[in-house]
């Protein structure tokens, strides 16, 4: 008899967004003239831009001759891209091209690398979280039942105000530890001494960090570590996510990478070290097939002069609009966090999530997220993206101000 995964049944499923679409689909019935602006989900808004454009034509041009086109491509990535990624994201770390592999997206990755480990294999991992991290872990069946906002059987590492959302290395044993910096949902950013901590207890426990970056191009604050691999020793265990998402607008074109240093050892059944780099490799060639060549003509144009200059205007009207939601909530006299070196701004209410979320809807059809919905410590904070126009962000913080 084919059996269902019984642990599918244990997932709270995509509660949040659907939540979300069911009341805004109320809202919009029950008051069919709200201007509705939407600052929750964070997907870009602007275009790829010139440069990119021009190189993923010539890659589609390229497939259409006989000297250009490729079929399977390497599932690692073309060299010319994991070079390029390389020498411009890693100039001194010294991060190789063989340490780096293209994949459709960091979402994909960070929940797919967890099939590496054994299934007793204990998991911390951020409240408030990327849920993709809790997910994966319930689907391999490494929690128990979903209780009281938590799933028994994974630690959850504190993020409270007390610690500025950045919080500190468990007291007790893990295998796998789960960061992102800078924070989704949180815009917050952890230090070169917080992440030296978290690096030091990884060699203590003889235990891996997953550390997802897809923001680390937001950060405008050049003390603050954009690569886990700036902590002396990391490369021995840590994996770092990247994604050309949000840094370059590909969240439909899809690319992104994985950097897994070779030198990254987790342990074999007799706890003989074994390469990480090695098993990942092996699960990428066997269950991938690369990413397109088009697309990965694209990504690499992101480094041409003029690839450079465009993401990086893109990023600074994001930033832009950054400001001038944390310059309200300032306003406002709400506490917040993020906003200064990440597209996200998490803002204490005072008041329950969703309450929040429905009464800033019915009262200016805004759309933002309620906190709640990244786990329990989100309780009473929304948070709000960067990711729309400037004008939108303008009209959406003037009637917040009036709502206020
Ligand atoms: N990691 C974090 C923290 C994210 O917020 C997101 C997307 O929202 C991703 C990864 C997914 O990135 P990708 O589009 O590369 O799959």
């Amino acid at each position: 008899m084919i059996t269902a995964n019984p642990h599918y049944k244990k997932l709270q499923g995509s509660y949040l967004f659907s939540r979300i679409s069911k009341i805004l689909e109320e809202e919009r019935k029950a008051q069919p003239n709200l201007d509705i602006i939407k600052l929750g989900i964070g997907d870009v808004t602007k275009p790829l831009s010139p440069a990119v454009i021009k190189a993923f034509h010539q890659g589609v041009d390229d497939m259409a001759t006989e000297q250009g086109f490729r079929g399977y491509g390497p599932e690692q990535g073309y060299e010319f891209l994991r070079e390029i990624i390389s020498t411009n994201e890693f100039p001194e770390l010294d991060i190789k091209a063989d340490e780096i592999i293209v994949s459709d997206g960091s979402k994909c990755d960070v929940a797919n690398i967890q099939e590496l480990f054994t299934q007793n294999t204990s998991v911390a991992l951020p409240d408030p979280v990327y849920p993709v991290y809790v997910d994966s872990n319930v689907m391999a069946g490494r929690s128990q039942d979903f209780k009281d906002g938590r799933y028994e059987g994974i630690h959850y590492l504190e993020g409270t105000q007390a610690n500025n959302f950045v919080p500190p290395p468990p007291a007790e044993h893990f295998d796998l530890i789960y960061l992102c910096f800078p924070n989704n949902p949180t815009g917050q950013v952890a230090s070169h001494a917080d992440l030296e901590r978290y690096v030091t207890y990884a060699l203590e426990h003889n235990a891996l960090i997953l550390f997802d970056a897809a923001y680390c191009a937001f950060i405008q604050d050049s003390t603050l570590p954009k690569s886990i691999y700036e902590i002396p020793h990391a490369k021995k265990c840590a994996v770092e996510f990247r994604s050309f998402s949000k840094t370059a607008g590909f969240t439909g074109t899809r690319c992104a990478f994985t950097v897994i240093p070779k030198e990254c050892r987790i342990f074999d059944a007799e706890k003989k070290p074994t390469a990480l780099h090695d098993l990942w490799i092996r699960r990428h060639s066997t269950k991938f097939n690369g990413v397109s060549y088009p697309v990965q003509r694209a990504a690499a144009a992101i480094y041409s002069k003029a690839g450079a200059e465009e993401t990086e205007n893109r990023i600074q009207y994001y930033m832009h609009n950054a400001k001038i939601i944390t310059q309200t909530m300032e306003t406002l006299g709400l506490t917040f966090y993020g906003g200064k070196n990440a597209p996200y701004v998490w803002v204490d209410t005072k008041k329950s999530s969703w309450d929040m979320f429905t009464e800033i809807l019915k009262k200016t059809g805004i759309v933002l997220t309620p906190g709640s919905g990244f786990g329990k410590n989100g309780e009473g904070f929304i948070r709000i993206s960067a990711f729309n126009s400037t004008e939108n962000v303008e009209t959406a913080m003037q009637r917040l101000q009036s709502m206020f």
